[in-house]
């Protein structure tokens, strides 16, 4: 079966998860059947469905028509063979327990058609003995999704051992008109790549903890603020649910044996009821104390060494075992646990040598399984790191946050060759929002293209379904291990838009999907702008008592007048792609399907004018403006000035509790 044939979808367990993936299905507009034991439970369910959709209604990320027809496609059912008897996939989210999940299947069987696959969103039970229960082993495969499921854009699509390459295709392809990345788990191994990866990096925090290794401080605040990582170990374990964790581990130690003994503190905490955020009490105490307060001054160097081994054993494990190469393992993780980094290029960089030295030091300490290095780490480090050190001078730089790409333009015979040089952001799940690294690598991006005599002009786009970029990434610049002052932040965003606008070339944006705050400013600086039509625009700043920082102050006057711009920064609203064309921002405005081609062509066509003339044209138009360097400076300064006020504390709080800001001016 193809994603053509598929109409209609059964979603088996109305549950934290299952009422997500029935939501993410009817907004992708299929034909949804949610299916629970009790019409009080899937009553709930579509409930939290509808609850879900007024919500992304009101925040304007969907219209109400589309909300009113998801909601209007899931059917609450609680009669199995109603709901799988049309259904051309099932995916079931039922209870964590092999037994129920067995009997379901046993009952889906003698209701579901022929041709139907069947798709666990199991987290660590065995699908391939999951599969032998029902009469098609071939069309049964793993369709992991993450929490929420309407927010979280990774799922892993995992083989189980009879499961055939047609029926994973058919269910990747799935995932990705839910507006999902799917990511290929190749082995049914437990844990798959995301929790393979956490699970035992969380254990090995709490051997530390346990072995007086460390303190939950020394240990969080390393993980957090020197090892990159989103969170502190502890504070992302509090955080799902310390249960959660150690039952896939539990899972992980009977498959795969001794290697993942839970250490002694987590068994304690799960039999004390001690669960994180839900019981009010974990690693921190979030109850009578202050919750997660992570110092960020207690680095340990043992922690980071011990840590990045066990990241380096793990992913030896799932490359050598044939589970995930280093690229899905990275894409995977960065998705599913919001890494800002890549576990495998951490690792590489930390140096495979130093991990698999320290493991082997380790086990001779203490014998333990967990710190027996795995053979494959050894060929790794013979390579000079999982991805191959040797091979990176060949292939240019490794670029993590963007990519560039060099299109061939067709030109008329016997003429030169000449390029349209292509950068995407690509940071789809983070809605390619801005960080410092992207606006490092854009930079190194112009220079290399600016050297290139061939690359005649620039393409930008946005990688994935939902953004061209959603803004600067707030989060990453906090979180940074060198983080900037506000001031310099601007001034740092300033500049590498600024070289945009400057570089000799013409440069083109080719908009899908949000193109706002700090991303808009960056479509500021390209000479032309396409957008699809479902595009939208805006610079809310101001809602959060900031203002554009990267430029957006001064530039988007040059571009569409004084008049429209003030209107943009200060009502902070959002524009459709026609608003933005009736304002001269846009040159186009395409369906979504076109857009690319439109962008290129025109990318193409400037490919072919005159370089010289191009580059003189630019620069005199940017130098007949009035003194925007004066007005750069004014707008960085007052950037690093409001960052303080309590108009930005109020602004931020209402924006993260979704309330109106009542501002003082202060
Ligand atoms: P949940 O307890 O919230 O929901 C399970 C639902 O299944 C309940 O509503 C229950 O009434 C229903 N159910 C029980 N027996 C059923 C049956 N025979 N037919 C149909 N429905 C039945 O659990 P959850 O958190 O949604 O987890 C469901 C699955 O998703 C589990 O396999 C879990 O491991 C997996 N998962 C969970 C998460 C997470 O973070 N919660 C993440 C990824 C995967």
């Amino acid at each position: 079966m193809e994603l053509e044939d598929i109409e209609t979808i059964a979603v088996l367990g109305a549950g934290n998860m299952g009422h997500g993936i029935a939501e993410v299905a009817a907004l992708a507009g299929y034909d949804v059947r949610l299916r629970d034991i009790k019409e009080e439970f899937v009553q709930s369910g579509y409930e939290d469905i509808e609850w879900s959709l007024e919500k992304l209604a009101e925040k304007d990320q969907i219209t109400d028509e589309e909300a009113e027809a998801a909601l209007d496609s899931v059917t609450p059912l609680v009669d199995m063979s109603e709901a799988v008897g049309s259904a051309d996939v099932i995916i079931e989210a039922v209870p964590e327990k092999m037994d129920i999940k067995k009997d379901v299947y046993a009952e889906v069987e003698e209701a579901a058609p022929d041709h139907a696959i069947f798709a666990t969103n199991t987290s660590s039970l065995s699908i391939t003995e999951l599969s032998e229960v029902s009469d098609r082993p071939e069309q049964f495969c793993g369709m992991h999704f993450f929490n929420p499921p309407i927010r979280m854009q990774l799922v892993e699509v995992i083989y189980g051992g009879h499961t055939a390459d047609e029926t994973v295709e058919t269910i990747e392809a799935l995932a990705e008109d839910f507006g999902k990345t799917p990511v290929r788990v190749r082995k049914d191994s437990p844990g798959f790549i995301v929790n393979r990866i956490l699970v035992p990096l969380m254990n090995e925090a709490c051997w530390m903890l346990s072995d007086d290794v460390a303190t939950v401080e020394e240990i969080d605040s390393t993980t957090k603020y020197h090892m990159g990582l989103p969170m502190g170990s502890f504070e992302l374990a509090d955080m799902t649910g310390i249960d959660i964790s150690y039952h896939v581990l539990e899972y992980m130690n009977e498959v795969l044996g001794d290697e993942y003994e839970p250490a002694p503190v987590m068994v304690e905490m799960v039999e004390n009821d001690e669960l994180g955020q839900k019981t009010g009490k974990g690693f921190y105490d979030y109850e009578d104390g202050d919750g997660a307060d992570v110092p960020t001054d207690e680095y340990s160097e043992e922690v980071e060494e011990r840590l990045n081994a066990t990241l380096a054993k793990e992913i030896a494990n799932l490359v050598g075992d044939g589970v995930a190469p280093p690229e899905d393992i990275d894409e995977a993780v960065m998705m599913g646990a919001g890494f800002p980094q890549g576990p495998v290029k951490t690792v590489d960089e930390y140096g495979v040598g130093q991990c698999l030295d320290k493991l082997e030091s380790l086990f001779e300490e203490t014998g333990a399984a967990r710190y027996e290095p795995p053979e494959y780490l050894e060929e790794a480090v013979e390579e000079g790191g999982f991805y191959g050190g040797d091979d990176e001078e060949d292939e240019g730089p490794d670029f993590e946050v963007i990519a560039l790409e060099r299109i061939d333009v067709d030109v008329p015979e016997g003429h030169n060759e000449k390029q349209v040089g292509h950068i995407k952001i690509d940071r789809p799940h983070r809605m390619n929002t801005i960080s410092l690294d992207v606006l490092g690598e854009l930079d190194e991006a112009l220079d290399i293209l600016e050297a290139e005599e061939q690359v005649r002009s620039i393409l930008i786009t946005g990688e994935g379904d939902k953004a061209f970029s959603a803004g600067a990434d707030v989060q990453s610049m906090a979180t940074s291990a060198d983080p900037l002052s506000a001031q310099e932040l601007s001034s740092e965003g300033q500049a590498t838009f600024g070289r945009l606008e400057e570089t000799p070339m013409p440069v083109v944006a080719g908009i899908d999907g949000f193109c706002l705050g700090g991303g808009m400013e960056l479509s500021i600086c390209t000479d032309i702008r396409i957008a699809s039509e479902r595009s939208e625009f805006g610079q809310p700043e101001l809602d959060l008592g900031l203002l554009p920082g990267w430029g957006g102050t001064q530039r988007l006057a040059n571009v569409i007048g004084e008049g429209p711009a003030k209107e943009i920064i200060m009502t902070a609203e959002r524009y459709d792609a026609e608003e933005m064309e009736d304002f001269g921002f846009l040159r186009d405005v395409v369906s979504k399907d076109d857009l690319f081609d439109e962008a290129y062509e025109l990318a193409a066509d400037l490919a072919q004018g005159p370089p010289v003339a191009q580059k003189m044209t630019k620069r005199a138009m940017l130098k007949g403006r009035d003194d925007t360097e004066a007005g750069l400076e004014v707008e960085s300064q007052a950037f690093g000035h409001l960052i303080g006020t309590d108009d930005v504390m109020e602004g931020m709080t209402a924006f993260m509790g979704d309330t109106e800001p009542d501002f003082e001016g202060q």
